[in-house]
């Protein structure tokens, strides 16, 4: 595959200060399919400063230039969304329709929201005797995760760059071609030289140099609660804002009086799209204890379906990692009605999709986020009971309510600790904030209020 030999930083493609390189792995075949450079802290400096430099101009460009610029870049995404779905599926392993459909698509969504956003968001207002001013925090770190690599810049950079402020991203060493696209994207969409800057590189050195630099003003983190921990502690010390998205262990919660059949359907193909690799997949399903039986052979019967439909996971690593939770499931006492630990292939990270039942809240498979195609079917006894598992891990991020009717589904959801529910199936909204109660994380994307985040208020008083 086509991949730079340098940074994007200052509107141009820079030599890497360093010699070190990232191989590209396909994990569907497991063979190299490019080379990226592997930052150091030189080039994070390099494109700080660039950041720095352009933040006075891009801050003081009206919000409607701003817009077209975002505008610009989306009807780019646009144009090049078969080249976008190829690139991902290459090097993330996810099915062609699947690239094309979500992770080409749901960027180009969310690009337009914040074109229109950036035109219409009400960047000063009056109060009383005062007028205050909604002003860019500067220049951002952006540290993203592969699961969703498009998505995820698309969820930091747009609003960053609607709001006024400059960013410097870095990518997982995973899925860096993706982000050289939407570098190139960006040149083409005609964002002024700085404004944006890409420097690819391992997370212990680029992305910590990004962390810690104090020319940095704001750090949007997405990705493991270990590193992110890491990343709000050094932020913390240096009164820096930072924005984190952990992950997650979200319940699909499905009352007596739902239609069964189609929550355990919908609840599976939540899990299985993206080979379960989506922070807020509904990996725990919580059934009443009349309805068990029936909800287990019904998503035995639905995952079942997915046997030869999803793509790998990302790295060996994680083929390791989620196989290694599958193991742990059996060993814990929980039934395997549908796949197991075996690899499913000889080559390729791919893993069976996979279902438990007789899972009980304290295992670790209901604890811990697996990131992998695994769901896990709960019992509960009445409501107050559900809402203890649902509400019983550290995590808070999504969820789902299934009931007869919404309200029903409403009452429940109000009493969940989570960030965003779907009721009775509800569909994406690329304006709804999208982020975490508890360890799930701090702050939030999407819509006005992921503009917010890049946000700070001056008041005039008069
Ligand atoms: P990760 O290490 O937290 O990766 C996220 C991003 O942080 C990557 O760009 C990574 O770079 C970077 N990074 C790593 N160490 C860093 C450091 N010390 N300072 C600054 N940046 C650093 O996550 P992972 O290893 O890819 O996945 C592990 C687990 O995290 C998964 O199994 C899953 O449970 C969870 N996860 C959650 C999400 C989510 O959407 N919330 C996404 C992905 C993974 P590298 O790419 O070089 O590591
Ligand atoms: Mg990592």
């Amino acid at each position: 595959m086509k991949a730079h030999d340098g940074m994007y930083i200052g509107g141009e493609w820079r030599a890497a200060a360093g010699t070190d390189t990232i191989a590209v792995v396909n994990p569907a075949d497991e063979q190299v399919i490019a080379h990226v450079p592997a930052g150091v802290a030189e080039d994070v400096d390099a494109a700080v400063f660039a950041a720095h430099e352009a933040f006075p101009a891009w801050a003081a460009t009206p919000p409607a230039e701003r817009a077209a610029r975002i505008a610009a870049l989306r009807d780019v995404l646009v144009a090049r969304k078969d080249e976008i779905a190829e690139t991902v599926t290459a090097e993330l392993g996810a099915p062609l329709q699947f690239s094309q459909m979500v992770h080409a698509g749901v960027p180009i969504l969310v690009a337009g929201s914040y074109a229109e956003l950036a035109a219409s968001y009400a960047f000063e207002e009056k109060v009383g005797n005062s007028t205050v001013y909604a002003e860019p925090v500067g220049v951002v770190g952006a540290i993203t995760p592969w699961n969703y690599p498009l998505h995820q810049i698309v969820a930091k950079v747009a609003p960053a760059l609607a709001a006024g402020c400059t960013v410097v991203l870095k990518p997982a060493e995973d899925t860096p071609l993706t982000a050289q696209l939407f570098a190139e994207a960006v040149h083409e969409a005609g964002i002024p030289a700085g404004v944006f800057n890409l420097v690819t590189g391992l997370g212990p050195v680029a992305g910590q140099a990004l962390a810690e630099h104090p020319g940095v003003d704001l750090v949007s983190f997405t990705g493991s609660t270990a590193v992110g921990k890491q990343i709000g502690a050094t932020a913390g010390a240096a009164v820096k804002r930072v924005a984190l998205e952990l992950g997650g262990k979200s319940a699909n919660v499905i009352l007596p009086s739902a239609d069964l059949a189609k929550a355990v359907g919908v609840g599976i193909a939540n899990v299985m799209g993206n080979s379960g690799q989506t922070c807020s997949a509904w990996t725990r399903m919580l059934v009443h204890t009349s309805q068990y039986d029936e909800a287990v052979a019904l998503a035995a019967e639905a995952a079942a379906k997915y046997g030869d439909r999803i793509g790998p996971l990302v790295n060996a690593k994680q083929h390791t990692r989620v196989r290694g939770y599958i193991e742990k499931g059996v060993a814990e006492g929980a039934r395997l009605v549908v796949g197991g630990p075996e690899a499913p292939c000889e080559q390729g990270y791919f893993v069976s999709p996979t279902v438990f039942a007789d899972v009980t809240p304290e295992m670790t498979i209901a604890q811990e986020e697996i990131f992998g195609p695994v769901v896990s079917i709960i019992r509960y006894e009445d409501e107050g009971d559900a809402l203890r598992i649902a509400n019983g891990t550290v995590y808070g991020l999504a969820g789902a309510v299934w009931a007869a009717d919404d309200a029903e589904a409403v009452a429940f959801a109000r009493r969940m600790d989570t960030g965003q529910v779907d009721i009775n199936g509800g569909r994406f909204n690329p304006l709804a904030p999208f982020g975490g109660y508890k360890q799930s994380g701090v702050g939030r994307e999407l819509g006005a209020h992921g503009l917010s985040e890049y946000l700070q208020t001056k008041s005039l008083q008069f």
